[in-house]
């Protein structure tokens, strides 16, 4: 899934391979998915990106948004975007399709669900977490700073919330999801469980140089390794507390690294880093 550190990922490496190439054939939606989500109807997608040129990649949150002459093309976390140099092999199955003046093409596939957004300028894209995506500060800037971060857990709502809800769902961290979670809540020494509203000022520190320091590794190591690039490789990041580390060692006390599901989701945590006070 993309995650903050792969919208960095994945937007840093379209601007380094894919700028001025200009779109000349579209195939949308040739593979039917129940759950892929399109802006308005895909088989108006090829008049919209025909002949337009890539401009740039921006990665907000869950998304990627790529911006072309007038047009812009939106990906959120459940596709997988894939470059294919001239001889590289496209999927059988994809949901868009995307080729290139130089011969290269662009591919988004979505396995469990995703949404792939296309709008000309003018007939924005309207949806929530696209808009909070675009409108809070990311944790990769100066913007998301300690203050902000306090304000952030103060409300009563979100006081009365677990960690994991609190931090992993409603997007109130742009690109903060379960996956990313894991290794941040390891690194601060505090389980998901965990009241929001028990947290001592300690603790709320510890968790905020978390999130700043962990998120800074994986977008800068290209991702995280659970996941893959434009490229299809994993990124640099090496994530600890994932389904590969199950019943394994943890790398700081030795303690077996344990799964559970909790909140729709597996979470993956050390009983003796963060044992539930
Ligand atoms: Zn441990």
């Amino acid at each position: 899934m993309i995650e903050l550190p792969e919208s960095y990922t994945l937007a840093k490496q379209i601007n380094e391979n894919l700028l001025g190439k200009r779109v000349t054939a579209v195939t949308a939606a040739a593979s039917p998915h129940k759950f892929a989500w399109y802006y308005g109807d895909p088989a108006d997608y090829a008049s919209r990106l025909i002949d337009r040129e890539i401009t740039s990649a921006i990665g907000l949150g869950i998304f990627v948004e790529i911006c072309l002459s007038h047009t812009r093309l939106l990906f959120s976390d459940g596709v997988n975007l894939r470059w294919h140099p001239k001889a590289g092999p496209i999927p059988k199955k994809h949901q868009l399709l995307l080729a290139f003046d130089d011969g290269s093409s662009l591919s988004a596939t979505i396995a469990m669900y995703g949404g792939i957004q296309c709008w000309e300028e003018g007939n924005d894209f309207d949806n929530p977490y696209y808009k909070i995506a675009k409108e809070k500060p990311s944790p990769l800037t100066d913007d998301f700073d300690k203050n902000y971060f306090n304000q952030l857990l103060s409300p009563e709502e979100v006081q009365k919330l677990s960690l994991k809800a609190a931090l992993a769902t409603e997007q109130r961290i742009p690109g903060l999801g379960n996956g990313s979670l894991q290794d941040i809540l390891w690194k601060a020494k505090l389980n998901p469980r965990q009241k929001t509203n028990t947290l001592t000022k300690e603790e709320t520190n510890r968790l905020y140089i978390s999130i700043k320091e962990t998120f800074f590794e994986m977008a800068h190591s290209g991702g995280r390794s659970t996941e893959k690039d434009l490229f299809g490789e994993p990124g640099g990041y090496q994530v600890v507390m994932c389904a590969a580390n199950k019943e394994k060692p943890c790398p700081e006390c030795g303690n077996l690294i344990q799964k559970e599901s909790y909140m729709g989701g597996s979470v993956y945590t050390c009983p003796g880093c963060q044992p539930l006070a």
